[in-house]
């Protein structure tokens, strides 16, 4: 089997050890299986994303010994395709606007009634202030507003089962064919957003369809997406995608047993190579 993975860094920040290690993974499994190792740009935040982020990217990763195919996909090249599929949604009654604002949700996910509100892999869960009674939408889609998918109707619209090929470990362990019923996703999921206001589109809506673009057979990423995998899997069952396999490794950690984040500048390669690190170093540094 063909196997093609990719790394998808958003160009906001300098790479650090935790990506360095990523990249190095999925390109190593690529290489070990005559495979490929593309790249993407993930630039849907276009008031973050900045062009010396991006170089910087490139430039390191050519300096870990890192190759792939050019032209890399870029993000900010497919918001026509982003829009396609959400005019597909949104003709089938699936999606649906939302103005609620982030303090809207909260206050009333907490309402005295609701007691603490119920976090899911996308934050609270959304209470479903702005979910229409009548499920099918007339006209247009509307633009400037955010988009929900709407979970209940997700699952009753898809017969398959919700289920991927997780071959690295989730943050609990969970490893094998991981799988979720329909009424997990309603409860524990519910109605994400699939627009941004701001963006017109999302990460999950993206990554699912980027990677089908690509082919993606493997995908290769840190545990901390582990629990939005099940998001995706909906969508490619809405979607008629297929479903990649999924590798999600551990996550490189500094010594308090932090995440590593990008404003952390110290554990940045760049800073690493301006030290006189070499790229052995950097591979003894993370660890196999
Ligand atoms: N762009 C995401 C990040 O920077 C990674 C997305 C993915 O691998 O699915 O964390």
């Amino acid at each position: 089997m063909t196997f093609i993975t990719r790394f998808a860094p958003s160009p906001t920040g300098p790479l650090h050890l935790g990506h360095a290690y990523s990249a190095m993974l999925g390109h190593d499994m690529a290489t070990r299986r005559g495979g490929l190792f593309l790249l993407r740009i993930e630039d849907i935040d276009l008031s973050r994303a900045r062009p010396d982020w991006e170089a910087g990217i490139f430039d390191d990763l050519s300096w870990l010994g890192l190759s792939w195919p050019r032209p890399v996909m870029r993000q900010s090249d497919r918001f026509a395709v982003y829009d396609a599929a959400l005019d597909a949604l949104w003709a089938r009654g699936l999606v649906y606007p939302c103005t609620c604002s982030r303090r809207d949700i909260e206050a009333a996910a907490s309402a005295p009634q609701e007691g603490a509100p119920l976090l899911g892999p996308d934050g609270v869960i959304y209470p479903g202030t702005c979910r229409p009674a009548t499920p099918v939408p007339s006209g247009p889609r509307p633009r400037n507003v955010a988009l929900r998918l709407n979970m209940v109707r997700a699952v009753q619209d898809t017969a398959l089962p919700f289920a991927f090929a997780e071959t690295g470990h989730g943050p609990e362990g969970e490893t094998g064919t991981i799988t979720a019923d329909g009424q997990s996703l309603i409860d524990g999921v519910g109605d994400i957003v699939l627009a941004r206001r701001d963006m017109g589109t999302s990460y999950h809506l993206s990554v699912v369809l980027d990677d089908a673009d690509q082919g993606i057979t493997h995908v290769v990423r840190g545990q901390d997406l582990f629990g939005a995998t099940m998001i995706h899997v909906v969508l490619q069952r809405l979607l008629g995608i297929d479903t990649p396999v999924y590798h999600h490794h551990r996550l490189i950690r500094d010594e308090t047993g932090k995440r590593l984040a990008k404003r952390d500048d110290a554990r940045a390669i760049r800073t690493y190579r301006a030290e006189g690190a070499s790229p052995a170093d950097i591979r003894r540094m993370v660890g196999p």
